[in-house]
């Protein structure tokens, strides 16, 4: 008699929006009776998704929308039957406070990187719009593939345009700093249109700069993208185990060991071990490196070379009524000093209250507040009374608006945000031909394909795929 076919068990490792759609996607693929475990160490899932309630406001104080350009994020809410919760921001337009003033932020740009002088001119002073007008004339870029792009477009453009737009841009996704993220990987576009021959960055922008569709650009769910997450849960129906770290992996001769440790008494697992014949690792850059490690060397040894950022958002609800600019939000260039001469301790701000019409028809008024770039974690050494207090004193500098909070909440997110360094692509292809080389592994998650949440989901997607293949034997 032939024995019985065992339905397939599948470990996928973190509970953030990657694992989180690799596990639903692992269910849709493999069917009902397929054991699929998510651990999680902390003792919520969602990761850096995270809605709470703040003055009776659903807040999300991690990732707060989903570019809905790109298909992902906007397919997987209808899949869930929740695309009539999708909602997208008001018209008004995002400002950025460079050079002592707070100005509109220009279309016609690619994360500021120009598609021609015109589009940046009312933000620069003459000398800077003169060098930016001259970019497409300068000696052809020594392009190699890749390059550090604060060095880069300093060169070509000059100081101003890169810390009063391009900075600002490109900390308010990465909390990184321009002078440590690579071209390639932020703005790959851009890349591929320099692979292709464009001799200027201004050229180059223009040739891969979306073309404006009219529709938005953004959305999130009206709920709080606390609500994805719960349908995930919902319908990946696996053993979600909170509060237990996977400490190490081991290959075993019939596919993957995961050794779990409790983060607190009441969370011990029943068998501090879990078998199982694929593993997906959905987790930062750090737990990456250390799970990998032994066991993928190669792999390990690239993650490692992925620096993390550290971040934190502070939400202020402002008393019903409370009257904001007519913007979006605003972002602050790194040299920027208040009147006293002293930095600001946010890095952002999203006006909420105006950005999202669900939220403009609450009664309170949210405002997010940013804090923490790469290197220079300034204000988060405060705690979080200092922290609110030094972030209101911004909120009141920039927009005159006074009014106490009536909530305010403080989240921080060490190493939130990973680094895309110059080589970082290299990096991720080191990591995935590492990967594929092991049977019933694979990685997804912030690290590999952009640290937006459409390309988390595309990467948990993959990864589901790859493994129901082989567990399937449809490899
Ligand atoms: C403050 C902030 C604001 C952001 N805003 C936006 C935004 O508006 N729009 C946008 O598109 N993107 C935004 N991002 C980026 C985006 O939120 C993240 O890149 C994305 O959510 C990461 O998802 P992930 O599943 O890859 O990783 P995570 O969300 O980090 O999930 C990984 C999970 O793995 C768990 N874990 C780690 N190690 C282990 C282990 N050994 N065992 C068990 N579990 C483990 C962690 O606890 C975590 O829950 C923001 C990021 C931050 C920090």
């Amino acid at each position: 008699m032939t024995p019985p076919v065992r339905p397939p068990r599948v470990a996928v490792v973190g509970a953030g929006i990657s694992g989180l759609t690799a596990a639903h996607r692992l269910r849709d693929l493999l069917g009902p009776t397929a054991a699929i475990t998510v651990v999680e160490q902390t003792d919520r899932p969602g990761g850096k998704l995270h809605t709470t309630e703040v003055g009776g406001l659903r807040v999300d104080v991690g990732a707060e929308a989903y570019l809905h350009r790109r298909p992902e994020v906007t397919d997987l809410l209808a899949e869930l039957g929740l695309a009539a919760r999708a909602t997208h921001p008001a018209k008004a337009r995002s400002t950025v406070r460079a050079g002592g003033v707070t100005r509109l932020i220009p279309g016609g740009t690619v994360m500021g990187v120009p598609t021609t002088a015109g589009a940046v001119a009312d933000l620069l002073t003459d000398d800077a719009r003169a060098r930016v007008a001259a970019e497409p004339d300068l000696p052809g870029l020594d392009w190699t593939g890749d390059a550090a792009l604060g060095p880069l477009l300093r060169a070509r453009f000059g100081d101003e345009l890169t810390d009063r737009l391009v900075d600002p841009l490109l900390g308010g996704v990465y909390a990184g700093a321009v002078d440590g993220l690579g071209l390639r990987a932020t703005m790959p576009g851009l890349a591929t249109a320099l692979d292709d021959g464009a001799t200027s960055l201004t050229a180059a922008a223009a040739a891969s700069a979306p073309t404006p569709s009219g529709g938005p650009v953004f959305g999130t769910v009206d709920t709080g993208l606390g609500t994805l997450v719960d349908a995930l849960v919902a319908t990946a129906a696996a053993d979600l185990r909170l509060g237990t770290t996977v400490r190490r992996l081991e290959r075993t001769a019939a596919g993957w060991r995961l050794h779990l440790g409790a983060n607190t008494p009441a969370h011990a697992p029943d068998h501090p071990a879990l078998d199982a014949d694929a593993v997906i690792l959905a987790v930062p850059a750090p737990a990456a490196r250390k799970l990998l490690d032994g066991v993928v060397p190669a792999a390990s040894a690239a993650y490692g070379q992925v620096e993390v950022a550290s971040m934190a958002v502070v939400a202020l609800v402002l008393p019903p009524g409370t009257e904001l600019p007519g913007t979006n939000g605003v972002l602050l260039s790194a040299g920027e000093r208040k009147l006293d001469g002293t930095p600001f301790a946010a890095k952002a701000f999203t006006f909420s209250h105006t950005k999202w019409p669900h939220l403009r028809a609450a009664g309170p008024v949210l405002v997010r507040g940013s804090v923490g770039r790469h290197h220079d974690p300034g204000a988060l050494r405060a705690d979080d009374d200092e922290l609110v207090r030094l972030v209101r004193a911004d909120f009141t500098e920039l927009t005159g608006v006074g009014a106490p909070p009536i909530d305010t909440a403080v989240r921080r997110w060490g190493g939130g945000l990973p680094q895309y360094g110059v080589g970082h692509t290299a990096l991720v292809e080191r990591v995935e031909r590492a990967v594929a080389a092991e049977p019933g592994l694979a990685v997804a998650g912030a690290t590999l394909h952009g640290v937006g949440l459409p390309a988390c989901v595309a990467t948990g997607d993959a990864a589901a795929r790859r493994v129901a293949e082989h567990v399937t034997g449809n490899a």
